[in-house]
C-alpha cells in the first residue's frame, strides 16, 4: 500500500467523490448573505496535495468558491508572523463549544474570544492586521496568493458587499470588544478587514496546496519559503484539532481525527501532517454551518488511507 500511495490515493479520491454524488445531499446552502445563496448546491469536489508535488483531485476541484472562515486559518498565521506570542494575550486557544458567531462567552470572558476560529477571534485577529500592516488587505492578499501559487486567486466583490450589508452581527461581536478595549483599530476598519478576507474565493486544489506548510512544520514544501516555526505550526495545528469545525469539532476529532477548518462556503481543508492537505467542496451545509458532503469525503478518506493523527 505504501509503495503504491500515489495510485491509491488518486483512485480514493475518485470513489468517494463519486459515492457521496451518487447518494441524495443533505443540508442547507447557506442564505445567510444572499451571495452565497445562489451557489449550486451540486457542486463538490475533493483535492490531496502532498508534501513531494502530487496533486490528486476529482469533481469540482479547480473551480474557486467562497473560502469564508477557511480565511481565518491564514489570517491567525499571517498575525503570528507579525505580532509573536502577544497576540496570545488577546485570544484564547479553547473551543467554544458554541456556534461560530455566539456572543454570549464574549461577554462573560470580558472581550477576549476563546480562540482564533469563531468569529470574534477571527475579528480580534483582524484587528491585530490592520494595526500592523499600512494595507491589511492586500498584505493579506499578497500571503495567500504567494501560497497558493497562484495570482489569480481574488475576492468577490458580490459576496463582500453583501457580508459587508449582513454583518449587523459580527459588528456587535467588533463593538463589544472594542467596548472592552481589546480592539484598537476603528471598528469599520477591522470589519471592512475580516469581510474582505471572508470573500476570498479559492478552489480546493489551490487550498490544499496554499496549506502544506502546516503540514511540514511550518515550511512550504514546494517554494521552501518558512511561513512558520514548527513550534507555531504545532499551535495552529493544535487549535485547528480543537475548534477548527466550530461546535463540531470533538465529533470531527472523533470520527477523523485530523487539524481541519470549515467554512460556510462549504469548504474544508483537512491538514495530514508529515504527508500533505486534503480539501474539499460542496455547498450544502448541516446545522453546525459545516458542509456535509466534504465531511463525508474527508471522513472516508481519513479512514480510507488510514490518515487519522490520534
Ligand atoms: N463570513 C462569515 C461570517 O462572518 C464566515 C463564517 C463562517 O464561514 N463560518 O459570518
Amino acid at each position: 500500500f505504501l509503495a503504491d500511495g500515489d495510485t491509491c490515493r488518486g483512485q480514493a479520491l475518485d470513489e468517494i467523490h463519486a459515492a457521496v454524488m451518487a447518494r441524495p445531499c443533505d443540508g442547507k446552502v447557506a442564505d445567510y448573505i444572499p451571495a452565497l445563496a445562489s451557489v449550486d448546491a451540486n457542486r463538490c469536489g475533493i483535492a490531496f496535495a502532498t508534501l513531494d508535488g502530487e496533486m490528486h483531485a476529482a469533481g469540482d476541484a479547480n473551480i474557486p468558491f467562497s473560502i469564508q472562515s477557511i480565511s481565518k486559518v491564514f489570517g491567525l498565521v499571517l498575525a503570528m508572523q507579525r505580532m509573536g506570542d502577544d497576540i496570545w494575550q488577546r485570544v484564547g486557544m479553547e473551543p467554544s463549544g458554541q456556534p461560530f458567531n455566539s456572543i454570549v462567552q464574549l461577554e462573560w470572558e470580558h472581550g477576549i474570544p476563546r480562540n482564533p476560529f469563531i468569529n470574534a477571534g477571527a475579528i480580534l485577529v483582524a484587528d491585530t492586521l490592520v494595526s500592523h500592516f499600512s494595507s491589511s488587505r492586500q498584505a493579506f492578499l499578497s500571503f495567500v496568493r504567494r501560497l497558493a501559487g497562484c495570482e489569480r486567486c481574488d475576492i468577490n466583490e458580490e459576496v463582500l458587499a453583501s457580508e459587508s450589508r449582513h454583518g449587523s452581527r459580527n459588528a456587535a461581536l467588533a463593538h463589544l470588544m472594542k467596548s472592552f478595549g481589546n480592539i484598537e483599530a476603528e471598528v469599520d476598519d477591522v470589519l471592512s478587514h475580516y469581510f474582505f478576507q471572508c470573500s476570498l474565493e479559492m478552489s480546493c486544489t489551490e487550498l490544499a496546496q496554499s496549506l502544506l506548510f502546516l503540514a511540514n512544520r511550518g515550511v512550504h514544501p514546494l517554494s521552501a519559503e518558512r511561513v512558520t516555526t514548527p513550534r507555531d505550526a504545532h499551535r495552529v495545528n493544535a487549535i485547528l484539532s480543537t475548534s477548527g469545525m466550530y461546535d463540531q469539532s470533538g465529533q470531527f476529532a472523533f470520527s477523523v481525527g485530523l487539524p481541519a477548518k470549515s467554512g460556510v462556503g462549504g469548504g474544508i481543508v483537512a491538514i495530514v501532517p508529515g504527508l500533505g492537505v486534503i480539501s474539499a467542496w460542496s455547498p450544502a451545509l448541516n446545522k453546525h454551518g459545516n458542509s456535509t458532503r466534504a465531511l463525508t469525503m474527508i471522513t472516508e478518506l481519513a479512514g480510507r488511507l488510514g490518515l487519522s493523527i490520534y
